[in-house]
């Protein structure tokens, strides 16, 4: 037998944006506890915007369980949160998303690394030279500090709880930086993310540094940051076809406001037109287009209208279980032709 220090990890039930929550309970086990083996476990609603101070308890429900490899015997359980009684809270949108294993989601997260307030490689007073070698950049002018130091940590502490970690990259504002996540299953690239967002916050408190999730943290020319959603069914991948596409595409257009609504709070800052964006209010889709609110790879139309989608207008703080769970929806009003 060995301690295990399995730290709990859920979204509160602050709006319109969870915040992470966690703590740690030490149990026994003979090896790494598989999810099944893990117990449910409680917390203090009233502390969190979950419940009243007479009625506070919520339980905690294990649904995904990654190596911790900064502790010893340490393990990360992504947790659902329920009423008292077994259902499921309010505030948990996870619960909400379709059950399809067939469902494929990559999010690309883009973020800030701040200090004092301030995007890290900013001058203390006024700004950087305009953005233009900041993307993918190399050296300390373009994208200096200790920013690169705390993204190489992030991703080995991804690959090392086993989370599916795809790539990096130095973003368009300086400052700015995006990792991406992958998953197959309605639900396993949201819990994935969740995990990855809070190893980054916990990994930035010992450099002083916070991430800042907000998607237009500096008005004027500075890219704000989004969180892509490419998002794929059996159905699209396997089947497919143009007419299928039209019709689906036409369901993202008669749901855009349910869409934008999910989508991460004070996107019209973000989705204005400029900055490779489409504006808040409309919706169209094209193949490459940067400034579409959906993105059409190259490959889809060269398969036969076949393959994934990008859909280009969720935020960097939208919560990717109810990005997941509104384009699973939407997806499900489109009769596939079998
Ligand atoms: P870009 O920056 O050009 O938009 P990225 O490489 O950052 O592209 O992100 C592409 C994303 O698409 C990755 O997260 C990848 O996992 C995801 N992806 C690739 N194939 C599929 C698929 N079939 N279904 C869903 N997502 C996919
Ligand atoms: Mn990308
Ligand atoms: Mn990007
Ligand atoms: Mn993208």
């Amino acid at each position: 037998m060995a301690k295990y220090k399995l730290e709990y990890i859920w979204l509160d039930g602050y709006e319109p944006v969870p915040n992470l929550r966690s703590k740690t309970t030490i149990k026994d086990f003979e090896s790494f506890p598989t999810l099944e083996e893990l117990p449910m476990w409680n917390f203090d609603g009233s502390s969190t915007q979950q419940a009243e101070g007479g009625s506070s308890d919520c339980l905690l429900k294990p649904v995904a369980v990654f190596p911790d490899t900064t502790r010893k015997n340490g393990a990360l359980v992504m947790c659902e949160v329920l009423m008292p009684d077994g259902s499921p809270h309010p505030s948990n949108s996870r619960a909400t998303i379709l059950d399809d294993p067939g469902a494929w989601f990559g999010f690309e997260q883009e973020y800030f690394l701040m200090h004092n307030k301030r995007p890290l490689g900013f001058p203390e007073e006024g700004y950087p030279g305009p953005q233009g070698p900041y993307y993918t950049g190399v050296g300390y002018s373009n994208v200096g500090d200790i920013a690169r130091q705390i993204v190489e940590e992030h991703l080995d502490l991804c690959l090392d709880a086993g989370i599916n970690h795809e790539g990096i990259n130095a973003e368009v504002a300086k400052g700015q930086w995006e990792f991406q996540i992958f998953g197959k299953g309605s639900k396993s690239a949201a819990d994935q993310m969740w995990v990855a967002r809070y190893l980054l916050s916990r990994l930035c408190e010992k450099y002083d540094v916070d991430v800042e999730w907000h998607c237009k943290p500096i008005r004027g020319d500075w890219n704000g940051s989004g969180m892509h959603c490419n998002f794929s069914t059996a159905y699209m991948r396997e089947q497919g076809g143009k007419e299928y596409f039209e019709k689906l595409m036409g369901a993202f257009d008669k749901y855009k406001n349910e869409h934008i609504a999910v989508y991460g709070p004070d996107n019209h800052l973000r989705l204005t037109g400029l900055h490779e964006t489409q504006s808040i209010d409309k919706f169209n889709y094209g193949v490459a287009n940067r400034g579409a609110s959906i993105r059409i790879p190259h490959s889809f139309v060269n398969n036969g209208y076949k393959g994934y989608l990008e859909d280009r207008r969720p935020n960097s703080q939208g919560d990717p279980y109810r990005i997941a769970s509104r384009i699973l929806q939407t997806v499900a009003t489109v009769p596939t032709a079998a």
